[in-house]
């Protein structure tokens, strides 16, 4: 039970080792090995509440972490961060079901994945290691991230962002966070420019021999890291066991689960769960008009040489879903060759078409699908005025998909809707989808959706409007190396943490 990466079958980690590094050397992504041969036991699932299914689903795949730690690490993330004790509570909307995902601290699904992961990280460590998490993000990520991992001793946190690439609101989440061991920089240029930036300096070895120059190592917050994709597991299990409860299906029904997708970290989770015994039918990835993915997915090429587009639904806007690779691995029968060559390939021409074997295993488990902005605005609208429920624009992407995928296939089986974000998120494109008139300011906008839905705003969205956002720096993609070693600098200098111009 160790992992291995999927461009290099002869690489062996631990779970904790692999948590800690991030990425592997020759730039795979770390995998366990024959996933399908541990299960858990569905039957019990209904006795458990949230914590205990996360032990049971962290015990299998991460082996080598101490059971009682793990519990601990478990009850620390998620007894009081999140504001329903359901952690992902499913809800009944008109003839689907819809699983919330943004009930912890900042609003968005990755919450539960990066609530967990600074425990896991920390549980991973040695005592005199120094860790700098390095993550790019399209918004969420970052935001969730920055609030896991801050105050987390042994770590600082950079966090890279598209400079006019997020919202106004998932902007000033990052720009108020300051804390000791955060950073967070604006880039000029886009996400996947940012993340490719993060990923070769991973690989970089001069790099990293600067870092070691302050005795720092680096690690990844981004769905990349097993450690934060793992945690996500879990709540397809969850909404599983409510479902069974509320008698919405019997234990042992099949369930097709829709996820707005990105950089495939999400659907992949429910993947990981399907392969460990849940009973899923389809997994139904959704993307926005950057449809890459989708059209991965129903012709098993995937060519990203297309304008980059931005779209309502920002945490979406990827071109190369890096997980995507991960389901490569597993569905070429774990050729780390095959893999490695297909990376090369979509590294060099932007673009891989898979062997027919390997679509037609994807295709077993996956369909896909996207929505342009005219569509999500009418998702948006449609569940609003038919069920009185709020979709925020990724929920909505999903929603879209969903009913393009049932009209198409015909496919009956009972539709869990993945709920990405609470629409308060991302408040003007929802209102503008329900009313004529909405005000250019977000906050303003956030009143008048609340005023028209009653649905309440989460407390750390509404307090939001008092912080003071920290000064803007602007970075470019080539400066960003230059801007971690400081960022190491600054947060690991023991004598004196060194108030920089970051934190106000
Ligand atoms: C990150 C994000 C997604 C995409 O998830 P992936 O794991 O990257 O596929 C969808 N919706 C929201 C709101 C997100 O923050």
């Amino acid at each position: 039970m160790r992992y291995t990466s999927t461009r290099d079958h002869q690489v062996s980690k631990t779970s904790k080792e692999a948590i800690k590094q991030g990425i592997s050397e020759e730039g795979g992504l770390f995998v366990l090995p024959h996933l399908a041969d541990q299960t858990l036991n569905i039957h019990e699932l209904l006795d458990l509440d949230y914590e205990t299914i996360a032990q049971r689903v962290l015990m299998i795949l991460l082996p080598d972490f101490n059971t009682d730690s793990l519990k601990k690490a478990i009850h620390f993330a998620y007894h009081q961060h999140f504001s329903d004790d359901r952690i992902t509570p499913v809800r009944s909307v008109g003839d689907f079901h819809v699983l919330e995902l943004f009930h912890g601290p900042t609003s968005a699904f990755k919450d539960v994945g990066l609530q967990l992961l600074p425990r896991l990280m920390q549980l991973a460590l040695d005592p005199d290691d120094r860790v700098m998490i390095l993550a790019a993000t399209s918004g969420d990520t970052g935001t969730a991230a920055l609030q896991g991992f801050k105050d987390v001793a042994q770590t600082g946190i950079t966090v890279f962002y598209p400079n006019h690439g997020v919202s106004p609101i998932q902007e000033r989440q990052m720009l108020t966070v300051g804390s000791d061991n955060t950073r967070v920089f604006p880039i000029a240029g886009n996400f996947d420019q940012a993340q490719s930036a993060v990923k070769t300096l991973f690989t970089d070895t001069s790099f990293a021999a600067r870092l070691q120059a302050e005795q720092v190592t680096l690690s990844a917050a981004n769905s990349i890291n097993i450690g934060r994709l793992i945690p996500q597991v879990v709540y397809y299990f969850a909404a599983y066991s409510q479902l069974v409860k509320a008698q919405a299906i019997s234990m042992g029904d099949e369930v097709n689960f829709t996820v707005p997708t990105g950089n495939f970290g999400d659907v992949l989770a429910g993947y990981y769960a399907k392969s460990l015994g849940l009973p899923v039918h389809k997994l139904i990835a959704a993307a926005n008009a950057n449809s890459e993915l989708a059209d991965f997915l129903a012709t098993g090429v995937y060519d990203r040489n297309r304008p980059f587009l931005k779209t309502v639904a920002p945490s979406m806007d990827i071109q190369i879903s890096s997980n995507l690779e991960r389901l490569l691995y597993y569905k070429s029968g774990e050729d780390s060759a095959y893999v490695a060559h297909l990376m090369q390939e979509l590294e060099t021409t932007g673009r891989y078409q898979v062997r027919p074997d390997v679509l037609t295993a994807i295709q077993a488990d996956f369909a896909g699908g996207f929505a342009v902005d005219e569509e999500v605005a009418d998702a948006i609208r449609e569940v609003w005025h038919r069920d009185g429920y709020l979709l925020d624009p990724h929920t909505a992407v999903g929603y879209a998909v969903q009913q393009q995928y049932r009209a198409a296939s015909g496919d009956n089986t009972p539709n869990v809707l993945l709920a990405t974000a609470s629409p308060y998120k991302f408040p003007r494109v929802v209102a503008k989808a329900l009313q004529s008139h909405v005000p250019d300011d977000d906050f303003a906008a956030m009143q008048m959706l609340q005023q028209v839905s009653g649905v309440p705003i989460p407390p750390n969205l509404a307090r939001l409007q008092q912080l003071r956002p920290q000064e803007k720096v602007v970075v470019a993609p080539t400066d960003m190396g230059q801007a971690i070693i400081g960022a190491a600098k600054e947060v690991f200098n023991d004598d004196q943490r060194v108030r920089s111009g970051n934190e106000r």
